[in-house]
């Protein structure tokens, strides 16, 4: 072997080779690689694989009739056909195969040779170049794959240092995070136990001695700890949740409690296994005082601290849905017995000043677990108690209000008496509204109120209804008057010496849309409480005015002598109204109606304790000439010596004192009665008036005992204003 790798000496190289040669060498080429294309890992086509193939052909046959004999060249092929793409493991056989088959027979370049070879000789050659390219193109392998691992452990290692250096750069990161955060974070154990915090957890929790060794999560239960905070926990540290988010109250060492807003979250393994939990806490106690003063101001009675409304109905609400694990509630509503007067007569200091002890007496009262006391407005105190006992609670509770209240109270030096009225409302949980709950109790409240005071009243459903029905009258009136839903009925007075009619009181009446024809006492009442009474009442004494009137002006056709007067009945809100006098003189004048022609009817009752200045409108009407009745009498206790004092001229007998004389036998007493009243009235020049008289019995008896006017339904019941014309006119003729 003498030369090098780089090339064979071809003998007799004289560039002559001839075309026989090139043709046989060509067909080897294409034998050759059709037996190594289909198992080369190759991306050339059969045809390009060939002329691939061409050139190593060539030198394998130059190398075959190298004279000496070289074999460097095959080694170099195989190399060659490494690099060709030759490296499927059927390969290296299959070139060896075509080489062994073909080479000498179609390569052997005789005719070129000087010493043409033996055959022997041919196939020995064959075979040594054989060796040497299976030699080179393993050598050739060998290296490549070297190389690919070198490319691949390089590109592994430059890949490690990168990750190394990332990996660093981001605990670094995470360590300054971590030590420099203003939040506090931590590392647990999946059991709890707390590896590492940083320092503003330990600043939390009032310093790093209290994550002391051992120190475990667990232990961190407070009684604050929202419901449900221990299996969301769970949840967590057994990888059924990533993270939670809770506001929680911690006790610290030195027994203060700290808030925290805390994010816990889940830290798993590479596979995916739950490792660590991380928390992050934000000191929260501020904002939560602040809230919580907020919350409080919000719900809580600045004069008595007592809780306010907004918390009593947050509450009561959460208990009416059965949300507050109460199968029963029981309401008291107590409401001081004057305590206007109070505020009135010793000022609102004095007034404040007796609600704040008050509000403590109660507060005793009501201080048993599950009982909740409010004040829900100046004088008004509702009382929330729940449990299967509620009713009974309640009841005793509202025992132990009124006991507590009955020592008087001392305020700035004076001994005071409080009284209170208490509605009490009980069911159970889940049937009734707030609103039904409340209407209840505050119906129930003034039935005690109507009842005396100082007392309680339970709730029942048939009063509720009464008074229910009363609201509804009471929502409608404002808009009756105005769509004219009133009408007077009027009931004649007769003059009992001769039967004449003359006049008669003016009754009002409501064609109430959905109930009927309403009584004055299903709506009286309600106007007065409602201010109504005063527009109502101008309105009738407008229509009576116009109807005495039409009735004079008939009358005067009619040549018939007195004329017949109106009685028209004053609330005692119209009394103390400052237009009652202006108001009655624009009527009368409106109507063209003399004063005497009308009679105001004022009840014994709502001039009873009336001062001199209360009484001015009235003497200033009765001076103009307008009669006053004193309505009802008899039912009142007025001393009658007062009656002097008032500008009164005539008595109405309630209808009591002549019940006893409806039929024959009369009682004595009642006659006796009567006959007294009778002649102090004319000792005081009163004219005298009966109501009720039902029978001729009562009405004879009551003529010979003097009375001047009688009404009742022996003479007629109150009816439309012209059947009374026909009955004036029916006395004269
Ligand atoms: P009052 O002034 O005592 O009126 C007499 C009441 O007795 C009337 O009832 C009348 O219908 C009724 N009455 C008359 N005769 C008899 C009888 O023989 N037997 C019986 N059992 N009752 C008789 P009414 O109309 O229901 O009026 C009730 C009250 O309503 C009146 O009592 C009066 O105080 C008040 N009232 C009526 N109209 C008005 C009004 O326009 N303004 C004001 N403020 N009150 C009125
Ligand atoms: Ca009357
Ligand atoms: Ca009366």
């Amino acid at each position: 072997m003498t030369s090098g790798p780089g090339g064979g000496r071809r003998p007799r190289d004289t560039g002559e080779s001839t075309a026989a040669d090139d043709a046989r060498i060509r067909r080897f080429a294409e034998v050759w690689s059709r037996a190594v294309h289909p198992v080369a890992a190759t991306t050339l086509t059969r045809a390009e694989f060939e002329a691939r193939l061409a050139p190593l052909a060539r030198r394998l046959s130059d190398a075959l009739g190298s004279q000496p004999f070289d074999t460097a060249p095959a080694y170099e092929v195989g190399a060659a056909l490494v690099g060709a793409q030759c490296t499927e493991p059927e390969a290296l056989p299959a070139i060896l195969g075509a080489i062994d088959s073909h080479l000498v027979s179609h390569c052997l370049p005789g005719d070129r040779m000087a010493v043409p070879l033996a055959e022997d000789e041919a196939r020995a050659r064959c075979t040594r170049l054989q060796h040497a390219l299976a030699a080179g193109f393993v050598r050739e392998l060998r290296k490549r794959e070297r190389d690919q691992h070198e490319a691949i452990s390089r590109a592994a290692e430059a890949a490690r240092t990168a990750a190394e250096k990332a990996l660093h750069a981001s605990e670094a990161k995470f360590q300054a995070v971590f030590e420099g955060a203003v939040v506090g974070v931590g590392i647990c154990g999946l059991d709890g136990e707390i590896l590492v915090v940083n320092d503003a957890m330990a600043r939390m929790f009032g310093g790093m001695d209290f994550f002391r060794p051992g120190r475990n999560v667990n232990e961190f239960v407070h009684p604050d700890d929202a419901p449900g905070v221990h299996e969301i926990y769970r949840e967590l540290v057994t990888g059924r949740r990533d993270h939670f988010r809770i506001e929680k109250p911690h006790y610290r060492d030195d027994g203060s409690v700290l808030w925290t807003n805390l994010t816990v979250t889940l830290l798993r393994d590479s596979t995916g296994a739950p490792q660590y939990q991380l928390t992050l806490a934000e000191d929260i106690t501020e904002q939560r005082l602040l809230r919580e003063r907020l919350r409080y101001e919000a719900t809580h009675d600045e004069l008595t601290g007592l809780p306010n409304r907004t918390l009593f109905l947050e509450r009561l609400d959460k208990v009416l849905a059965g949300e507050a694990d109460a199968e029963r509630f029981g309401v008291c509503y107590l409401d001081l017995d004057g305590f206007k007067s109070v505020n009135d007569s010793l000022g609102h200091i004095a007034g404040d000043r007796l609600l704040k002890a008050v509000a403590e007496r109660l507060r005793d009262c009501a201080a048993a677990p599950g009982e909740l006391l409010a004040r829900v407005g100046g004088d008004e105190f509702l009382a929330l108690v729940t449990g299967p006992s509620a009713q009974q609670d309640a009841t005793e509770l509202a025992r132990r209000m009124l006991d507590a209240l009955a020592e008087p109270v001392r305020v700035d030096g004076r001994e005071l008496l409080v009284r209170a009225s208490i509605g009490v409302v009980d069911g159970p949980a889940g049937e009734l509204s707030r609103a039904e709950v409340l209407r209840s109790a505050d119906i129930t409240m003034y039935r005690a109120k109507a009842a005396g005071g100082n007392r309680f009243e339970l709730a029942d459903a048939d009063s509720n209804a009464q008074v229910i029905a009363r609201h509804s009258l009471t929502n409608g009136l404002p808009a009756a008057l105005e769509r004219g839903e009133f009408f007077i009925e009027y009931q004649p007075l007769v003059r009992l010496a001769d039967g004449t009619v003359r006049g008669a009181e003016a009754l009002v009446r409501w064609l109430h849309p959905k109930h009927g024809v309403l009584g004055p006492d299903q709506f009286i009442p309600l106007a007065e409480d409602t201010g109504l009474i005063v527009p109502l009442g101008r309105w009738v004494l407008e229509q009576a005015a116009r109807q005495a009137r039409d009735w004079r002006d008939a009358d005067a056709g009619a040549g018939v002598g007195d004329q017949l007067r109106v009685n028209v009945n004053l609330s005692p809100c119209q009394l103390s109204h400052p237009s009652l006098v202006s108001d009655t003189v624009a009527v009368l004048e409106d109507a063209g109606l003399c004063p005497s022609a009308l009679c105001l009817e004022v009840t014994e009752n709502d001039l009873i304790d009336v001062d001199e200045d209360a009484l001015r409108p009235l003497r200033q009407l009765a001076d103009l000439g307008v009669d006053i009745a004193l309505d009802d009498f008899g039912t009142g206790y007025s001393n009658l010596s007062y009656l002097r004092r008032l500008p009164v001229s005539t008595l109405k007998l309630d209808r009591s004192f002549t019940r006893g004389m409806q039929r024959a036998p009369i009682d004595p007493v009642d006659v006796k009665i009567v006959e007294g009243i009778v002649s102090l009235a004319h000792t005081l020049d009163l004219a005298v008036t009966v109501e009720g008289v039902e029978t001729a019995v009562q009405a004879e008896c009551l003529r010979g005992l003097g009375c001047d006017t009688a009404q009742g339904w022996y003479y007629a019941r109150p009816g439309p204003p012209e059947r009374l014309h026909t009955l004036a006119l029916a006395d004269a003729s």
